[in-house]
């Protein structure tokens, strides 16, 4: 056993820091929860909301009525008390291609995937769901470097090599691809990694501040000073991504670590959100507006609320894991 970190939820015997499962007992000191793990359970049987058959999981349609069936991964909702997350296909589109993964060890020490499956590709879905699941592994596994930047590259490693192999060796140009970004919060600091133009937001009060920094055609001109912000975002190339997990694609993430030397909120998401709330400070503002002891997941409805509200055109994922103030 390491260090003492606390005790066993279960039966109170002490267990030690970074401990997957209570020695004493056997209860699982790591809790978490994803988009694949939800699909997986809730595909078993499916019943037709329409005329109540049950018809198996490899169709799409309901054998008895033919009305198309919804997907369990249409929404996702964890709730690890600490944090919590949500992932919706929103108003448009007719399937959620996002995914999201999160997890937290009883040492506080705490994960949240968020990936955005590449819609000009195959079954993007599942590159999400596999990349999403592949990166919460490294991120709260044993195995992986304890320096956090090292960790979090580790896991979009991971991630991508996931995406990769997804049709075994043989993997066609325009198979399944997704964006990533992975936030890894131990020890006070904030670590993150993205690949794409899905984001990490820190939000204190009602101010929001973006972490991350789309690798989109839209954020690179404006980066380059080549245009500003209004006139890049108005073109129709903006939201054009330019870096990717995908079949053919080398993992080339950014990470950023910052210190949570104050109270806030940290916010993972997907475009769906940010798409419909562009500016940070708004963003901060909705999430204060679940009101002072929100839960977590209170203020991951309510986030997902206002994307919906304000159009649903994409699909929405948002993780809230808020942080106390650490002395740095
Ligand atoms: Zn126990
Ligand atoms: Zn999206």
């Amino acid at each position: 056993m390491n260090a003492l970190a606390g005790s066993c939820p279960a039966c109170a015997e002490p267990v030690g820091l970074g401990d997957r499962f209570c020695e004493a007992c056997g209860t699982p000191l790591l809790r978490k929860g994803s988009t694949s793990a939800e699909a997986a359970t809730k595909d078993v049987v499916r019943k037709c909301p329409a005329c109540g058959a049950v018809s198996g999981t490899a169709t799409e349609y309901c054998d008895e009525c033919g009305l198309r069936l919804p997907d369990p991964a249409d929404r996702t909702t964890i709730d690890l008390g600490a944090l919590a997350g949500v992932s919706d296909r929103g108003l448009v589109h007719h399937r959620n291609e996002d995914a999201i993964a999160l997890g937290r060890l009883l040492d506080g020490t705490t994960a949240a995937v968020v990936c955005d499956g590449v819609s000009t590709t195959r079954q993007p879905e599942r590159a999400a769901r596999a990349a999403s699941e592949a990166a919460l592994a490294v991120l709260l596994g044993v195995d992986a470097p304890v320096e956090p930047v090292a960790r979090v590259r580790a896991a979009v490693e991971a991630a991508g090599t996931a995406v990769a192999t997804l049709d075994g060796s043989n993997p066609s140009p325009d198979g399944p691809s997704c964006t990533l970004v992975a936030a890894y919060v131990a020890g006070g600091e904030v670590t993150v990694g993205w690949v794409g133009d899905s984001r990490a937001y820190w939000l204190a009060g009602p101010d929001g501040r973006l972490l991350t920094r789309d690798h989109s055609w839209a954020a690179e001109v404006v980066a380059e000073g080549l245009m500003d912000e209004a006139a890049a975002f108005a073109d129709r190339r903006a939201h054009t991504i330019t870096r990717w997990l995908g079949p053919d694609t080398r993992p080339d993430p950014d990470v950023v670590s910052v210190p949570h030397d104050g109270a806030g909120t940290l916010l993972v998401c997907s475009d769906g959100l940010w798409n419909e709330v562009p500016e940070a400070g708004r963003i901060g503002e909705f999430a204060a507006g679940a009101g002072d002891g929100a839960t977590p997941l209170a203020v991951a409805n309510r986030l997902t609320e206002v994307a919906l509200a304000a159009g649903g055109r994409d699909n929405i994922s948002v993780v809230v894991i808020p942080l106390e103030g650490v002395q740095v």
